[in-house]
Order: C-alpha cells, then sequence, then structure tokens
C-alpha cells in the first residue's frame, strides 16, 4: 500500500535562522504525523541544524544533491556518507535545476542514484520534460529516458528506497501546474515503465510525487489522482502557512 509523500525542496533559500524556525513550525503542526511521509531538503550547510530541531519528529530531512564518490578532490561537492552523518535519511537526485543549469547528464545521475543507494540513503529520483519537448509530442519518451537511464544500475530489492518525483520543467517555479489529467498521465506511464523494468509489484509499490507549482490550492485535486502519490514542493514550502495545507490536503483524500 503506497504512502503519501509531501516533501519540501528549500533549495538556496532560507538562511539559518528562517530554516530553524520553518523546521520548529513544521514540527509543531506536523511532526507527529505518520499517515503520510514528510520530509524537508535544507540547503546543505544548515542540514545539521533542522536536523536538531526534528529529532524525535516524524519529518525525515534530506540533501538537495550529492557526487558520485564518498571523498576527494571535488571542491564544493558533498558525498552521501557525509549527508548521512548529518542526520539525512534522503537525498534528492536529477532535479531539472541540476540537470538544466548545471549540466548533469542521465549518466552522471544514474551514478549518483546508485551511490547513494549503497549509502543508505532513500532517493528521490527527478525526472520531467521541457515545454519544447511536451510540444513537439515528446513527454512520455523524454520521461521514460530519464528513468531507465537513472535505474539503470539499481536492484529491484533497492526500489523500496527510490521515489520518483514527475516535475515538468515548465512547471517548476512558474506558476503553471500541470492538471491533474497530465500529471496523472504522466504518473501511469512511469508505473507501466517501472512494471516493465522491474515487475508488477514494484510498479505497484513505486511512490510517484508531481512536483511543479504545487499550491495549497491545487494540492488536494492533484493528490486525488489515482498515481499521484505526494508531492515535491519548493516556492510553496518555503513558509508553513503554505506547505501544512498541502500536507493537510493529503490528509484530509
Ligand atoms: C521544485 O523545485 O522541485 C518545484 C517543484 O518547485 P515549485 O514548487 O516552486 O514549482
Amino acid at each position: 500500500m503506497r504512502k503519501l509523500f509531501v516533501a519540501g525542496n528549500w533549495k538556496m533559500n532560507l538562511n539559518g535562522e528562517e530554516s530553524c524556525l520553518l523546521a520548529k513550525n513544521l514540527k509543531k503542526t506536523s511532526g507527529n504525523v505518520t499517515a503520510l511521509n514528510i520530509a524537508v531538503f535544507p540547503p546543505s550547510v544548515y542540514i545539521k541544524r533542522v536536523c536538531d530541531v526534528l529529532k524525535d519528529s516524524h519529518i525525515a530531512v534530506g540533501g538537495q544533491n550529492m557526487h558520485t564518490e564518498s571523498e576527494g578532490a571535488f571542491t564544493g561537492e558533498v558525498s552521501g556518507p557525509m549527508l548521512k552523518d548529518v542526520g539525512c535519511e534522503y537525498v534528492i537526485l536529477g532535479h531539472s535545476e541540476r540537470r538544466h543549469v548545471f549540466g548533469e547528464t542521465d549518466d552522471f545521475i544514474a551514478a549518483k542514484v546508485s551511490k547513494a543507494l549503497s549509502d543508505g540513503l532513500k532517493t528521490i529520483l527527478c525526472v520531467g520534460e521541457t515545454l519544447q519537448q511536451r510540444e513537439a509530442g515528446r513527454m512520455q519518451e523524454v520521461v521514460s529516458n530519464q528513468v531507465e537511464k537513472a535505474l539503470e544500475n539499481v536492484d529491484k530489492n533497492n526500489m523500496n528506497d527510490v521515489t520518483i518525483a514527475y516535475e515538468p520543467v515548465w512547471a517548476i517555479g512558474t506558476g503553471h501546474t500541470a492538471t491533474p489529467d497530465q500529471a496523472d498521465e504522466a504518473h501511469a506511464n512511469i508505473r507501466s515503465l517501472i512494471e516493465n523494468l522491474f515487475d508488477a509489484d514494484t510498479a505497484a509499490e513505486l511512490v510517484i510525487q508531481y512536483g511543479g507549482s504545487v499550491k495549497p490550492d491545487n494540492a488536494a485535486e492533484l493528490l486525488g489522482q489515482e498515481n499521484v502519490d505526494g508531492a515535491l514542493v519548493g516556492g510553496a514550502g518555503l513558509k508553513a502557512e503554505t506547505f501544512v495545507p498541502i500536507i493537510d490536503a493529503g490528509l484530509n483524500l
């Protein structure tokens, strides 16, 4: 039985004090929630402080990215074991900003996914097409390719530590949300691909989040779709007043 999973990707926002305050507020309102999974992804320099605030709650913490190596001469990078060391349970990999702003390739993302899983980090793998690709009728091909490549080296037994976030690039931070039907169609495609790559049980158990301008006023409809199992939230995740109603929308389904 899939459990809804609502996650807040704080990106490069909030200073240390603001991060801790948001974590404190979330702990107060949603820290005891167990009916769905909740995680937050602070900037890496504040992960430890946020973990300290959220200890003894059910809200998990994760990193927004990691390197393929555990250590070495990779200036500015953070490794999986380092994320684990400061208290992370999760890591986001393949976010569209990593792909499109920082030029991360499918191969690099695939290497990160297998490293994260072997480091014991649960992984949110982000996939999604650009507007140009959607308009060219290539949504399914692009998304399927991204999923297939990223999971190339992943064993079926590790798939329970993988969440996929379908995030159409044209919907991220733009205020344009995929319609519930568009989201459900993309998610259903991903689920049937997973059935082909692994098996029916793995596909049925896979949590697929939608991401792209999820807000309190569209969350219930999106989360109510059969194949939408949660949300990866950017902008609306930066304030308890907008993140908590998204969690509540999931709880009230
Ligand atoms: C994201 O960055 O993953 C995201 C979905 O952002 P937003 O909710 O702001 O569109």
